[in-house]
């Protein structure tokens, strides 16, 4: 059965998911790595170390498994639940989302690390497509090549490792957290494959970056007037 996705429409956010922050908007909120988590790993690291002792298939080693599995259990409700939340929280913002593809094949090695501290943001895309789709919010992955390397307001390529956590632009001196930054790289890019391009309006002159379209809604009333 195929029922159809929800249109581009509405306001329009992207989202970079990220090392410091779970998730930072191209609007520039942010929703943080819950702490709570991180501390149930922890304790799970405790857990299996202490299995891992006992004497294999002895009871004690038997109820050490099933404490395991127990807390692994509940890590993954509790991660859910949080995935879940924010998921809605992002439809209540906008109508139309856009977010890295990673999936894509040859990440970069930013992204590879990025699924290497949290490889559970595979899930919460799925699990946000799902919600979206259920709200009637657009969904949309885009390549996610770069996105952390290419200024959102000219469309310069600013080369930065890692570890710095700024995007200072040398072409427009245009400056804010890099997340932010990469955040509203995916919302253009995502403008772009779904604006049509002929809306020359819409586009900024010399580089042909999208800019300032955050509401789709007038965007489109604009072209059924043209
Ligand atoms: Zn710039």
């Amino acid at each position: 059965m195929s029922i159809p996705d929800a249109p581009v429409h509405g306001r329009a956010i992207g989202i970079d998911l990220g090392l410091e922050k779970f998730l930072t908007t191209s609007q520039g909120t942010t929703v943080e790595r819950p702490k709570f988590l991180k501390s149930l790993q922890s304790r799970l690291k405790v857990l299996q170390r202490r299995a891992a002792r006992k004497q294999k298939r002895s009871n004690n080693w038997e109820k050490a498994q099933i404490k395991v599995a127990r807390l692994h259990h509940h890590i993954g409700n509790t991660r859910k639940n949080f995935h879940l939340c924010t998921a809605h929280n992002l439809c209540d913002q906008a109508q139309t989302i856009f977010a890295e593809d990673l999936n894509t094949v040859g990440l970069n090695r930013g992204m590879l690390r990025k699924e290497c501290v949290d490889a559970s943001f595979g899930a919460f895309l799925s699990l946000l497509e799902w919600v979206c789709w259920k709200r009637g919010v657009y969904f949309e992955r885009v390549n996610p090549y770069g996105t952390s390397q290419t200024c959102p307001e000219c469309g310069a390529t600013v080369a930065k490792p890692l570890s710095e956590r700024e995007h200072i632009c040398p072409e427009c001196q245009y400056q804010t957290h890099r997340d932010h930054a990469a955040a509203r790289v995916v919302l253009l890019r995502g403008l772009e494959s779904v604006v049509p391009q002929d809306l020359g309006e819409w586009k900024l002159s010399g580089n042909g970056v999208l800019s300032g379209i955050s509401d789709l809604d007038k965007c489109r009333s604009r072209n059924a007037i043209l």
